[in-house]
């Protein structure tokens, strides 16, 4: 099936052609004849799948076809909440992307960066608004914002949302949208609490499920390398010399890590640069767009930093230490292989993260090949230690808003025993 056969118009299926896609992903066949039939749909979709395309196609289709082709000052088309600012600036930037040859104002709104900017583009009146759930209630609150026109409501990775506290953000924005629109809920997990917000939100949905991308398994080929604590950082600066690899994300455990690590490899000659929730959304911004565009080669990355962090092919992911949450290593690991593209993760491992290794390795139902590295070895004698959490590495981008409201700020905390975080 090609993109010709969805009811897309010749503008979209320009900005497609131009973006080398073939053929639609199985959510984006799914989903899009069903949103330009007007329908409400609930569908369970992780990110990697093609999930943006499939909402962000059809929603400016239907803008396109709608009869008030303009927004009014103020007013705003179409809203898109999603649970991060990493994940709204990504949203925003397909919506440029596939929205190229249409004439749509859209503009992206989150926290942690200057809010007289914002006020002054939505005064003019905004298409297509995407945005984290605080923020928008602070504009809802300055009167910046009138959500009474809008005519689409999209929530991407509500379950995300959900877990991260926004529950009552989220109501209160409901509450000010129009009764008739049109509402797509994008969730990887099904949980009571999806099912009681789509049953709240959602007109007679259409359920989309496409299957569980299989990260561990399919397009990425795994490794595990290991290798001495204190040898680490000179094994990677070795594997990333010796491979001439141009761009990899390497994950750290703690934020304090990451900022060592990014120094330590400055210091061998290799560009790097760390984000982390201590770091402003600027200075995030920032790093990703220098590591997308390959000024940069290495971005060290804490787990809550990286989450939705979306690279085209970005052929090379390792993991500096392994995760204590074995669902964070297919996370991790389902940053590359993108999209049918080919993606290599490897594992420093050293003797202290066994357990974590036979963790992961459970979860995933493999063994994951090991590569002993002439000259970086083990040394035997050396015996396992308690693994320092380091406080820092769970840490929620610095943000208060994107802690739990329910929880204090839990810092380095180990535990998340929430099966909503499987994703
Ligand atoms: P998403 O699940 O929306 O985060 O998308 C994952 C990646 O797939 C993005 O990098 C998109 O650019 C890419 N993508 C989306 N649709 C297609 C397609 N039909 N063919 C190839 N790549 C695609």
């Amino acid at each position: 099936m090609s993109f010709n056969n969805l009811g897309l118009s010749a503008p979209l299926l320009k900005a497609v052609k131009e973006q080398g896609y073939s053929e639609p992903t199985p959510i984006q066949k799914q989903a899009i004849p069903v949103i330009l039939d007007r329908k409400d749909i609930l569908a369970g979709a992780q990110t990697g799948t093609g999930k943006t395309a499939g909402f962000t196609l059809p929603m400016l289709e239907l803008l396109s076809r709608s009869k008030h082709t303009k927004a009014k000052a103020h007013h705003v088309r179409a809203l898109i909440l999603t649970p991060t600012r990493e994940l709204a600036a990504q949203v925003a930037e397909s919506v440029e992307v596939y929205g190229k040859h249409l004439p749509f104002k859209s503009c992206v709104i989150f926290g942690g960066v200057k809010i007289n900017p914002q006020i002054v583009k939505l005064r003019k009146g905004m298409d297509i608004v995407i945005a984290t759930p605080g923020r928008l209630l602070d504009h809802m609150n300055q009167k910046t914002i009138d959500l009474s026109k809008v005519d689409f409501l999209i929530l991407d990775e509500a379950d995300r949302m959900l877990d991260m506290g926004f529950i009552n953000d989220i109501r209160k924005i409901l509450e000010v949208l129009p009764k008739q629109k049109q509402t797509l809920l994008f969730s990887a997990t099904y949980s009571d609490e999806i099912k009681k917000l789509s049953d709240r939100l959602l007109n007679s949905p259409t359920l989309i499920e496409v299957a569980r991308r299989n990260t561990a398994s399919e397009t990425v080929k795994q490794a595990i390398y290991p290798v001495d604590k204190v040898r680490k950082r000179e094994l990677l600066t070795h594997l990333i010399k010796e491979g001439k690899w141009k761009q990899v994300l390497v994950f750290s455990r703690t934020k304090h890590g990451a900022n060592r690590l990014a120094g330590q490899l400055e210091t061998d000659g290799i560009s790097a640069v760390a984000i982390h929730g201590n770091k402003s959304q600027n200075a995030r911004t920032k790093a990703l767009a220098d590591f997308k565009k390959g000024e940069v080669r290495v971005l060290v990355a804490t787990d809550i930093a990286a989450r939705g962090i979306d690279i085209d092919q970005l052929p090379h992911v390792v993991n500096y230490e392994l995760p204590n949450v074995s669902e964070d290593y297919v996370h991790r690991i389902g940053r590359t292989g993108r999209a049918g593209n080919e993606g290599e993760a490897i594992s420093l491992v050293c003797v202290d993260e066994n357990e974590y290794l036979a963790n992961i390795e459970k979860l995933i139902k493999k063994d994951i090949p090991k590569v002993w590295l002439k000259g970086f070895k083990p040394d035997p004698s050396i015996k396992a230690e308690p693994i320092n959490q380091g406080g820092g590495g769970r840490g929620r981008g610095g943000n208060s808003r994107n802690r739990p409201r329910n929880k204090p700020s839990q810092g380095g905390s180990t535990s998340r025993g929430n099966s909503n975080r499987r994703r």
